[in-house]
Order: C-alpha cells, then structure tokens, then sequence
C-alpha cells in the first residue's frame, strides 16, 4: 500500500517537475524573441553580429539540412528546466541542514550528516574546517544537483551580516532562492537583510517555513510575518500536518492533498485524502491562496471573478508567473531536520522558479561608455560570463563562472575583459562541495568552475570581441582596519600567501601596508569579518598573528571653498624645477556625490582643468590632476583620505626648461597643503545601522547602552515578547557590542550591523582625533 503511494508520488511529481516550466519546444521561441530584441540598434547586437559567424559552428548539425537552424537553435537552447538558486536565512534558521537534505534526496549524497552532528562528518556544504567547527556557513559554494529532471546549482550563501559582501555576490547570479525562516522565531533581523538584498537584486523567492517540528512553532505567526515585516505579498502553499513533536508533513494546497514523509530519511512520500481536522484550515488558506495570487495574476483573477475554482495546472502556472514577476512568494512549510517537506520545496523550485531565460541579465558594453545591453540566455551568441568566487584549495585556484550568454568549451579562448589578457580554457568542472566533475561544455545559464586562471573575483570573461562587463557589484569601503603581523618570521611567508589570496576572494577585504609604521593593516565590514580571517590564517595557513587595536577608517573633507596660488621653484645647481599652480577646491554637492557613487566609482576627488589658454602646457596638466590626487589621499587633519572635492585649475605659470611632471606634481602637493585647512576640513567617521532583538525586559538597558556609545535610536517596535531597537550608532562605539549585549541580556539578545555611511564627528572628538594624531607624528621624531 505504501509501496504504491510513492510510486504514485513519484510519477505525480515528475510530471509536476515536467510540465511546469516552458517546454522545450516552447524555449526556441522565446529564445528567439530575446534574440530579436539584441538585435535592435545597439552596438553591443552589432558586437554580437560580428561574432557570430565562428559561433555558429559550435551548434551541432547547424548547416546540413534546410531546417537545420531552427532546429540547432533549440537543440542548443538553454535548459529550460535549469535552475540556479541560493539559500538564504537568518542564522540558524537551519539552512545548512535543508542544503544537505536537498543534497541527500537529490542524490549528491548518500547519507546525512548533521550539522555540529556528533558523527563529527559536518554536513557537506560547511566545506571549511572553521565553519564545521562554529557550524555556519561562511562562504559560499555552488554546489550542483539534479532533481528529477532539472538542473539545480545551489549557490550557498552566507548567512551573517558581516560577510553581506558574499550574500550579494551571490545574489547576483542567483535565479531564485529560497529565503528559510524559523518557525519559531519567525522573520529575525538578518531574514530582513537578505530579504531586502535579494529585493534590490531582482531574486524572485520562495518562503520556506522550517522548524515546524520546535516546541512553539507557529507557521501562521511567520506568515504574517514576512507580509507585515518583508512586506511580500503571500500566501501558504502549504498547511501543516500536526506542529511541535507532531508535525508529520503537509498538506499540498495546490492539490488539496496531504504528504506525509516516512521511512528513516523521510524518502518514502505517501499521498492521501486531507485528513478531516484541517479541512476547515486547509478550505479557509487555499481560498487565501487563489485570492493573493488573484489580485497579482490577471489570468487566475479572471478565472477569480467568474467564480470559477482554477484547476490545479491553472493555479500552478498563476504561482509560477506571480513568483516570477516578484509580486507574489509562495510560503512552505516542513522540518528539514525531520524530513518532512523538503522534497516539495524542490518541487517548488522547479514549479515556481525562473529558469535562466526567464530572467533579463545586462552587461556594459565597454566600447560604448558602458551603456547597457541586454544579454542573451542564447547559447549560440557570444560567450558572457562573471567570475563571481574564488577558491583556493587542495586543487589550486578555482574560479566559479556563471555563464549568462554563450558557450564557454574547454581548449576554447576566452578573454578577461577587465584586463584585457587572453586566455584558454584550461579545464572545466562542475562543483559538488568539495568534490568535482569534469565537464567539456558549458552554456548560458549554467555555472561552472574553472581551473588554473588567473583573475579576481567580479571579472568578465567573455568571446574576445565581445567587450562587455557584468555591471558592477556593489562593493562597500571597508570601515575598519587592524594592523597584523606573523608572531614569527617563518610565519611570514604564509602569512602573505593567507593575505593575497583572501583580498582576491573578497573584495571587501583590503591589506596595505602603512608607510610610516611599516604595518600591515588589513580593512574589513567589521570586527567578525576580520576575526574570521584572522582564524583561517591560524587554521589554514599555520600563521599565528599578531593583531594591534581595532581602527576606524575615518574619512576627511572640506566643507567650504577655498583658493591657493602655488609657485614650486628650485634652482640651485642641475636642471631646475618650476611650476605655479592657481585654483581653487571646494566641496561637492551631495547629487554630486549621489551620482558618483551611483556610478560605482571609488574615487570621490574630481579635478577639472579650467585654464583658458596655455598657461600650464597640457603636458603638465595629468601632473597637477595625480598632484592633487594623491595629496587626497592624506588629509591634513588627520591623515585619512580626502572625499569630496573638486579642485579647479584656474592659472598657472610654466618655465620652457625648468618645468617638468614632477615639478607640477610637486606644486600640486604643496598647494593642497597650503590650502587645506582655509577650506574648513572635517572629519568623518562610519557609522552603522544596528538592529537588535531582545526579550522585552531587556529594552530599558539595551537603549541606555546605546545612549552611552552615543547612538541615535530610530525605532523601537515589539514583537511578540521581543522588541526590535532599530538605531545608528558610530562604528568606533560599536566595538565588542557583541560581548556586552550578550552579558546584559544573559545571551539573549541578537543584533546585526552594517554600514549606513560616513557622517562628520562632532568638534571636541575632532579636536580629540587631531591631538591623537598630532602625538603619534611626533611620536618617531622624539
Ligand atoms: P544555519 O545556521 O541556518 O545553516 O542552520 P543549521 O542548519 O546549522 O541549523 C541550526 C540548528 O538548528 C542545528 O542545530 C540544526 O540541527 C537545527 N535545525 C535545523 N533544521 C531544523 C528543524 O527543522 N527542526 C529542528 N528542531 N531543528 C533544526
């Protein structure tokens, strides 16, 4: 009897898995529309024109038969069932153990090892020996499976805010993802972070409501939830069979019917009648379902207003385009580490969300000043695709590529668009944790690892003649910085290995060495970003470290305008130097700084040639623009770079033999000295959005704190017996919040953090910062 269920089960859900997503002979067509909409006027289509000839050649069976091209084209077509998705969650809500389950039923593995599981395995994903040991998930890992017929790459993405970078690297070449929530503590701050990363990212999402085996479990709460907190429009797919220790499976709404999960591994699916109890819930949360899904959906709200009940492929479909088009999220329910649901949340993925096709991606076209061009899900067009994860392990460097145009074929050559340099495919593989599979091919909308190749993480790879990049991912400045050294100098090797290879992983990541101490600094997101990479050089380099006093990265700049008349002349003995600078700096608007920062450019010091004439030769005028520039860099208050300011070069003078570059440079560099303190200079320093949760009787002593480290509180909101402190609090202020809130609320209380923006100090900590400075550099002189 069992027996026959799940077999039932089974062809019922292969043919759920099949028939959801376009079909293939579907795809052609849409693939051919997206063709016909590059090749509209745009250079990049052009670009794309000329490449394709040699292209062509890859599609197998292309130029024999009068029908060949179409019928290469859908042979060649993206796989319509292909699915690229992330998991993202607050931390331990329990998205590693839902990982490894997804690995286990899709067959990747063969057992399941707990998470911290006393078998001492870990569970796959956790592929560091750090992560194992704290039992989260620091990096991320695309990892593939299939599920039935689909393709599924699971990117793993970092759970706590510090590594935000990873989450949104991640995001960017992510399809879908699922969001897990805990069923008991509902949408955490962190659930709202990523949930509002993946907002800005265009992810389309899936809810996953984990944990319904907990004492206190409440899936209706978690719903309400993400409505009132993330501000989604849902609706449950799922009702659950029984919560806390009872909690047995799901009742599917779609098909009105309920799932249970049996044999050690929940493997064994039985399908039966919606058990009598929760026919009211189950009538009640469906007519819920087609209602939230009716209002999005113009096809199921007509079905809605005839008064038809849709049928299940109807409702099905009306998810698929809502989810899809971001105005609905389904929400599942289940246990991951009970087994009970996991295999409908695939289902899910495959049923609701975007194959690679179904999702618009735009690059840069680099000879077009970065003018935005669609990409193609087409595998015959030019290869386009983004490095977005470096490894380094025992198989050397690995570079992960997701492919969002073209082919990329082992032995073909392919160029960093970045840098320009040339390359051939060494070796391709596809990535399972740790483990890998050698693949010859790989097509739009599939991601991949390379071997061997020497690039940073966020580069382009692409056909050559295709000068196109991936927009930029958006990479904070780090805010604060440490100065390391190895405990011993055979350490030191290592220790510059461990340093290189974690700046080219993570771009958040910073080392520079300070001239005047001879340290090595290293900037971050925060001091857990920095700890973590001070372990891994302990456990993964042997390098024990050294580490100085947490320092902020302040920043300077100059509120008001100001004039400066500069002459550098030297004519004692030799060639002589002579250049006269004549201008004037003054501070940017905030639009301005607006749209620099919009247009992802780090520099923030604009120089603008204003001579009318040749007063200067133009020769000298880079000269005086790299002068001004790297005096930036110092600020004269405290030593910290300079941002936002125009200098304008209104005069000057030039000798015909004495002046060189270097005698402007120079005289740019003085000039800013002589006229950076006219220009009223401030301070600036980071200063960050924290969010904590605490039980209610905590409030009164979590604000105080805060008033102490002087934070400026914005909202304080309860939530069933917890009240969320929404507040900005100065970075420097911040430092071992961690430790205190843990003592204050006897290890209840839990915060995030992340950085809002550089705000001015206030005057006596401005006076205080420049006496500390003024100290240490008279410090060495002494
Ligand atoms: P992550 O931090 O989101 O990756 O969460 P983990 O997968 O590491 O899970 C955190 C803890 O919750 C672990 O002790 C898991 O065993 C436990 N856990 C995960 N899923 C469930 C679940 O469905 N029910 C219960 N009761 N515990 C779970």
């Amino acid at each position: 009897m069992s027996a026959r269920a799940v077999s039932r089960a089974a062809s019922r859900l292969h043919a759920a898995a099949v028939g959801a997503p376009p079909r293939t002979d579907g795809a052609s067509l849409e693939i051919g529309a997206l063709l016909g909409r590059l090749i509209a006027p745009s250079g990049f289509a052009d670009a794309i024109v000329r490449a394709s000839p040699p292209l062509r050649v890859r599609s197998v069976g292309f130029h024999d038969s009068p029908l060949g091209a179409s019928r290469a084209f859908a042979s060649s077509a993206v796989d319509p069932l292909a699915r690229n998705i992330g998991i993202s969650a607050h931390i331990d809500s329990g998205k590693t153990t839902l990982t490894e389950r997804i690995l286990f039923y899709t067959g990747r593995i063969h057992e399941i090892h707990e998470v911290r599981g006393k078998d001492g395995v870990g569970a796959k994903m956790d592929s560091m020996e750090l992560e194992r040991e704290k039992g989260i998930t620091i990096q991320s890992a695309a990892t593939y499976c299939k599920w039935k017929d689909s393709n599924v790459n699971i990117i793993d993405t970092p759970g706590h805010v510090d590594f935000t970078i990873e989450v949104e690297r991640a995001l960017r070449v992510l399809d879908g993802a699922i969001l897990v929530l805990c069923s008991v503590g509902g949408v955490q701050s962190q659930s709202i972070t990523v949930d509002r990363q993946m907002r800005r990212y265009g992810v389309p999402r899936l809810c996953f409501v984990n944990k319904c085996d907990r004492t206190g479990a409440d899936p209706f709460r978690v719903l309400e939830q993400v409505r009132a907190k993330l501000k989604l429009n849902a609706a449950a797919v799922h009702v659950p069979i029984g919560l806390e220790d009872k909690h047995d499976g799901v009742v599917d709404l779609v098909r009105n019917e309920a799932v249970t999960f049996h044999g050690p591994n929940g493997a064994e699916i039985v399908i039966g009648p919606v058990p009598e109890s929760l026919k009211p819930l189950v009538a009640k949360k469906r007519k819920e379902l087609v209602e939230t899904v009716a209002e999005v959906d113009e096809t199921l709200g007509e079905l809605f207003l005839l008064g038809e009940e849709p049928s299940v492929e109807d409702l099905k479909a009306a998810i698929r385009r809502a989810t899809i088009a971001r105005a609905f999220a389904p929400v599942f329910m289940g246990s991951a580490f009970k087994n009970r649901g996991v295999q409908l949340l695939l289902d899910g993925v495959v049923d609701y969300l975007p194959a690679p096709h179904e999702v618009e991606n735009v690059a840069l076209d680099l000879d077009k000043e970065e003018a935005p061009v669609v990409l193609s899900a087409d595998p015959t067009a030019p290869l386009v695709g983004l490095a977005f994860k470096l490894e380094e392990g025992r198989f050397g460097q690995l570079t992960y590529l997701r492919i969002y145009q073209g082919t990329i074929a082992k032995g073909g050559v392919i160029v960093n668009t970045s840098t320009g340099k040339k390359l051939k495919v060494p070796r391709l593989v596809r990535m399972h944790s740790e483990e890998m599979e050698d693949v010859v091919e790989a097509k739009a909308g599939e991601i991949v690892a390379l071997f061997g190749v020497d690039c940073k993480s966020g580069d382009t790879f692409a056909e050559p003649g295709t000068n196109v990049a991936m927009t930029s991912m958006r990479v904070p400045e780090p805010v604060m910085s440490l100065a390391v050294s190895p405990k011993s100098r055979a350490e030191s090797a290592n220790f510059s290995k461990a340093l290189s290879r974690f700046q080219r992983e993570d771009p958040t990541f910073k080392v520079r060495l300070d001239e005047e101490s001879g340290q090595t600094i290293i900037s971050g997101m925060g001091e857990l970003h920095l700890d973590i990479y001070i372990e891994r050089m302990r456990r993964e380099y042997k390098c024990e470290v050294d580490v100085g006093e947490p320092r902020v990265n302040y920043r300077e700049c100059i509120t008001a305008r100001a004039s400066f008349d500069y002459l550098h002349k030297k004519q004692s003995g030799g060639s002589g130097q002579y250049g006269r600078v004549v201008g004037y700096v003054e501070p940017l608007s905030e639009e301005e700084m607006r749209e620099m920062a919009n247009a992802g450019g780090s520099e923030s010091v604009v120089f603008k040639n204003g001579i009318i004439g040749n007063a200067i030769s133009p020769g000298y005028i880079l000269a005086c623009d790299k002068g001004f520039k790297e005096a930036a860099q110092t600020g004269g208050l405290i030593g910290h770079p300079v941002e936002g300011m125009r200098v304008v070069l209104t005069d000057g003078a030039s000798h015909a033999v004495d002046s060189s570059e270097m005698a402007f440079k120079l005289a740019a560099l003085s000039a800013f000295r002589q006229v950076y303190e006219k220009a009223k200079p401030k301070i600036l320093e980071p200063v960050m959005q924290v969010e904590i949760t605490v039980p209610s009787e905590f409030q009164g002593t979590v604000i105080g704190n805060v008033n102490r480290r002087k934070g400026t509180i914005q909202d304080s909101v309860a939530d069933g017996d917890d009240v969320i402190v929404t507040c900005v609090v100065p970075l420097k202020n911040m430092f071992g919040y961690s430790t205190e809130l843990r003592s204050m609320t006897q290890g209840k209380g839990e915060f995030t953090m992340e950085y809002a923006q550089h705000q001015p100090v206030s005057q006596d900590v401005q006076a205080e910062l420049c006496a500390e400075y003024g100290k240490t550099r008279k410090a060495p002189a002494a």
